[in-house]
């Protein structure tokens, strides 16, 4: 055997136990990893850098909550390949104009179960720290918006001012309303007091009126209903504008298609249907990019009106702008 067609021979060799054992290996299934990526979604609004983070999610009995027959909602879930209990995410958004970062609702903390209360993790691997947090406009005061704002009584956001709409305040931290609530709703005006009373404490909770612009690019939007002083926020830079329109719906599957439908949260509830069709009038005309804090993660889109219904169209993922390398 000549040298080159023995050195040929141990290369094919070589090469046959390489697959040999390649292919021994495929058989051994690898552990599961598990657990999925953190909860972030990031995209340029203009100047502004938005950035959807998750809380988690919660299931809900949707079919016992909506104020239809629950067929109704049976049906229309499983037309939408989903079924009760529907899993509802819990979105939040941090807006960073430049000059301030600003924070929309906190998640649920430790008041909704341990499927929810994952914020403050999602931020930390998005690039931010609590302690970085400017100000926190809050949609309203249920358990799911406010209770990431404390831990165990600790305040989460050290350097943060906390800002509601007065009427918002007014009702959930009203120790008289407390009182002379059912049983059954007290847990939501305890929840609501146990999240913000550190901050009211430590002159760190400034209340505004209705419609004002909060910061430069950050504008409260009145959609009252769903709570007393329910209020969604319009973020404008450079022309493009981003509505984060908090709790004016629940459930894609029925509410696009009928935004009569209510839920059992809202507190009046022909208020709340009002409202969530006067902003989604309004945004399908203007094609306003939305957010909704119960829309699937990252709860990012527009809306198309077809007569009495809408539809809505998710955005695409897009990436990043590629960044400006640093000067040395
Ligand atoms: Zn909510």
């Amino acid at each position: 055997m000549s040298p080159n067609i023995l050195s040929k021979a141990i290369r094919i060799a070589t090469v046959a136990t390489v697959l040999g054992f390649t292919a021994s290996q495929a058989f051994a299934a690898a552990p599961m990893a598990g657990i999925s990526a953190p909860g972030y979604y990031r995209f340029m609004l203009g100047h502004f850098e938005v950035t959807a983070l998750s809380d988690g999610t919660v299931d809900l009995p949707v079919d016992q909550l909506l104020h239809e027959p629950a067929g109704k909602t049976v049906a229309a879930l499983h037309a939408a390949f989903e079924k009760a209990p529907l899993q509802v995410s819990d979105n939040a958004y941090l807006v960073n104009t430049g000059k301030r970062l600003v924070l929309v609702d906190t998640g649920a903390g430790d008041l909704f179960g341990p499927t929810l209360g994952k914020l403050i993790g999602n931020l930390k691997a998005s690039g931010y720290q609590p302690g970085q947090v400017d100000d926190i406009f809050l949609t309203h005061m249920h358990p799911d918006h406010v209770g990431g704002l404390v831990e165990n009584h600790v305040i989460q956001f050290p350097n943060a001012v906390v800002h509601a709409d007065r009427l918002e305040a007014a009702y959930w931290l009203s120790r008289k309303n407390l009182d002379s609530a059912p049983d059954a709703t007290k847990a939501f005006f305890q929840g609501a007091m146990a999240s913000l009373d550190p901050y009211v404490r430590t002159g760190r909770f400034r209340p505004f009126d209705g419609r004002v612009e909060l910061v430069p690019g950050v504008s409260s939007y009145p959609s009252f209903g769903h709570t007393a002083g329910h209020t969604s926020y319009m973020i404008e830079s450079e022309g493009k504008t981003l509505l984060l329109m908090g709790d004016l719906i629940h459930v894609s599957a029925v509410q696009f298609a009928h935004p009569n439908v209510t839920i059992a949260f809202d507190a009046d509830p022909g208020e709340a249907a009002a409202s969530r069709i006067k902003v989604f009038n309004q945004a399908a005309k203007e094609g306003t990019l939305v957010a909704g804090a119960h829309l699937p993660f990252p709860g990012l889109g527009h809306l198309r009106a077809t007569g009495t219904a809408y539809q809505w169209v998710p955005v695409d993922y897009s990436r990043m702008p590629a960044q400006k390398p640093k000067p040395h």
